[in-house]
């Protein structure tokens, strides 16, 4: 139940990319046999990945992943537009791969504005039209949460900025394979996904570059990628980052339905059953398999142990770093407070994922809750219980 963090790569892609791990090696920039072939793979995989995007096969740059995507949008784009200006806008839930890159670039001379979002983790369109100035070059907004699965105005974020000639990116990590993204009707100018999200391997995505935007490179050397990412290509990686996009453009579909009935239920079940838990993000602008929830007097990382004992393996909103628990900064924007955020689960459903498996953690997680707000003085105290 952490499809979030990362999805088990589908039979079929394996069964597409494994010839390109031993047999079939060779390096796409070769001319001889065993490299043409390896290039035309690489080259179909990318009119797989266009053809779910609505894209140009020549707008798509493979890279390592969802974390160098963000990083070379935004780095490329402050880089290749600094006589312009030196402004950025982005948002406070972004992932960590786009804030700490804008947070890199503030510490060598660039402004960056960082825009809230609302209780529900929307950013407001007029917001980021009042935040643009003449010296802005690049706005950067995710389609979806990767935490409480709130689902961006992109598409009328794009239109502003449009208008404005401003670039636009969007890290659609948590969107691409799971909902419709074309990056027409998201009127953005380069975006981020990553293949493990959605069924394929690890440490292979891309980064969606609108053809006549102008970005500076990330990684210096050969000239792969048309010279704008250079490093051999990850010919098997991206072979099964084609496979993945092409079974869900023909899958998600069904996939969605399926998935927003099972974490209906879930949610349904949980909240049935144990008091004192709300609901994280937008009610219906979410994506469909994400359920994210606090829970009053019971702390995220022990009921994910907790649910981790019983088989179950989850997310909590609070990471042990360097020894002291932070609360998740998605949900201190949302306007949660520090002490309910570390009462925080996500829960984020899967293509595999079976009512019965809603069911076993019905079942488990509310005598789990119970016993630990038992061995939460501050807890029993309010509730009257004593101590
Ligand atoms: N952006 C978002 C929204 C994510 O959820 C993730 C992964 O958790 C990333 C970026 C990073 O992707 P990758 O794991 O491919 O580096």
């Amino acid at each position: 139940m952490d499809h979030a963090a990362t999805t088990p790569m589908d039979e079929r892609v394996w069964q597409v990319m494994a010839p390109y791990l031993r047999e079939h090696y060779g390096n796409p920039a070769t001319m001889y046999g065993p490299g043409r072939k390896a290039s035309e793979a690489v080259e179909r995989a990318r009119g797989q990945l266009a053809d779910l995007l609505g894209a140009r096969p020549e707008e798509i740059y493979f890279t390592s992943g969802g974390t160098e995507s963000d990083n070379w949008a935004i780095k490329g784009i402050a880089h290749a537009w600094e006589k312009k200006g030196r402004h950025l806008i982005t948002t406070k839930i972004e992932h960590h791969a786009v804030l700490e890159s804008c947070h890199f670039l503030e510490k060598r001379g660039w402004e960056v504005t960082v825009l809230p979002v609302d209780g529900d983790g929307l950013v407001d369109p007029e917001d980021v039209r009042r935040a643009l100035r003449d010296d802005t070059v690049l706005v950067s907004v995710m389609h979806a949460n990767n935490e409480i699965g709130t689902v961006e105005p992109i598409a009328e974020i794009g239109r502003i900025l449009r208008e404005r000639g401003v670039p636009f990116h969007t890290d659609a990590v948590q969107t691409v394979g799971k909902v419709p993204v074309a990056v027409d009707q998201l009127n953005v100018d380069l975006l981020s996904l990553s293949a493990h999200k959605f069924y394929g391997p690890k440490g292979v995505g891309a980064l969606y570059v609108r053809r006549g935007v102008r970005l500076e490179p990330l990684l210096h050397g050969g000239g792969q990628e048309r010279g704008r990412r250079a490093s051999t290509h990850n010919v098997p990686g991206i072979v099964g980052l084609g496979a993945a996009a092409e079974l869900a453009a023909g899958e998600m579909g069904a996939e969605e339905v399926e998935l927003r009935r099972l974490a209906w239920l879930l949610w349904e079940g949980l909240r049935e059953r144990i008091e004192g838990i709300r609901l994280n993000g937008h009610p219906e602008k979410r994506l469909p398999g994400n359920v994210n929830v606090c829970v009053q007097g019971a702390e995220g990382e022990a009921m994910l142990l907790c649910l981790d004992n019983n088989g179950v393996c989850v997310s909590s909103g609070s990471a042990c770093t360097t020894g002291s628990l932070e609360p998740s900064h998605v949900l201190l924007a949302i306007g949660v407070s520090a002490e309910v955020a570390h009462g925080s689960l996500r829960f984020t459903l899967g293509k595999e994922s079976t009512v019965e498996q809603v069911e076993h953690v019905l079942a488990v997680l509310p005598g789990i809750v119970a016993r630990l707000r038992e061995m939460n003085p501050l807890y029993a105290r309010r509730e009257g219980k004593g101590v």
